[in-house]
């Protein structure tokens, strides 16, 4: 049965920002009739269980439910170890000794296409056994890549539209043995049955990297929607130190759950500022040709 999905990294109370993506992957997923998963990307350095079960707190809260047990990536480690051993045997993949200043400094050559994020430019694909051999004895403890097979890919977006980024040789397994978001997302997605993905569109030039994993995997392409993000009023990425952009920090000054649902839902263009509604409510006006397209600038309404 298909399914769509929620993916917080439990690395701190989710922000109106991330709650408002949730929204939206939600009535997406239930307004197409799919099942709603949720999956808890751990593996993070600063990822922790607690602050997950009040990321789930707060989502239930808004009502936004899901199916099934959460999924931990922290108990799916044999997974990733699995397919990542399929790419070392197909031979798609080599060790990388490059830091991340180095990988920074590299990535600025040009490029027709769009780059994702920490693109790299291939500085340790054909390095030969003696040169690898030079490293290891210096010490350096390599990150294993992916031997990418085409430079660059399109797909539509339900959102955007057609979109075409690079697909670079991109890090599968870290430095330090953590399997990477990029692999990990695709094996999840797969394994989960996960065939809508909806997120922030911080990740849209990011998506031509998982549709490659997942042709070199054998698994499905799902659809994708990649939606806006909340910004501050400067126009930056709403954080942490914006004030107050929590649940919690939203009820302590008065906005308690239910009116945060209506702001947001508001900002979707799906209800008034102050109308109060469920989000059984939202799913009959849900209608994803008509969300805005501009990321939400958001202000604590009480400042
Ligand atoms: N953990 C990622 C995030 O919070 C999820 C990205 C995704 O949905 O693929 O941004």
């Amino acid at each position: 049965m298909s399914a769509g999905r929620y993916a917080p990294s439990p690395t701190g109370d989710l922000h109106v920002g991330n709650l408002r993506t949730a929204m939206l992957a939600w009535l997406y997923a239930r307004s197409t009739g799919r099942r709603f998963l949720m999956r808890m990307e751990d593996l993070d350095d600063n990822a922790c269980r607690e602050l997950g079960t009040g990321q789930l707190a707060d989502l239930a809260a808004l009502g936004i439910d899901w199916d099934g047990d959460v999924v931990y990536q922290s108990e799916r480690l044999d997974r990733y170890d699995h397919h990542i051993d399929r790419m070392v045997q197909a031979e798609l993949t080599y060790p990388c000794y490059c830091s991340r200043r180095e990988v920074r400094e590299a990535a600025s050559a040009p490029h027709g296409d769009p780059m994702p994020d920490g693109a790299y430019p291939g500085t340790c694909r054909s390095l030969s056994a003696d040169q690898r051999r030079a490293r290891e004895d210096a010490g350096r403890a390599p990150a294993l890549r992916l031997r990418a097979q085409v430079d660059a890919m399109d797909f539509v977006d339900d959102q955007c539209g057609l979109t075409r980024a690079a697909v670079d040789d991109f890090v599968i397994r870290r430095r330090d043995g953590v399997p990477a978001y990029n692999l990990v997302v695709v094996v999840d997605d797969a394994e989960m049955g996960i065939d809508q993905v909806v997120r922030g569109d911080d990740l849209l030039h990011s998506t031509p990297r998982h549709l490659h994993l997942a042709d070199l995997l054998g698994f499905d392409h799902a659809s994708y929607a990649h939606v806006p993000l909340a910004v501050n009023a400067e126009g930056v990425r709403l954080a942490k130190r914006d004030g107050a952009v929590t649940l919690t920090e939203l009820a302590e000054k008065g906005l308690d759950a239910n009116r945060m649902r209506s702001l947001m839902a508001a900002s979707l263009g799906l209800a008034g500022p102050d109308e109060p509604l469920t989000m059984a409510d939202l799913l009959g006006r849900f209608d994803p040709r008509r969300l805005p397209r501009d990321p939400w600038v958001f202000t604590d309404p009480n400042r």
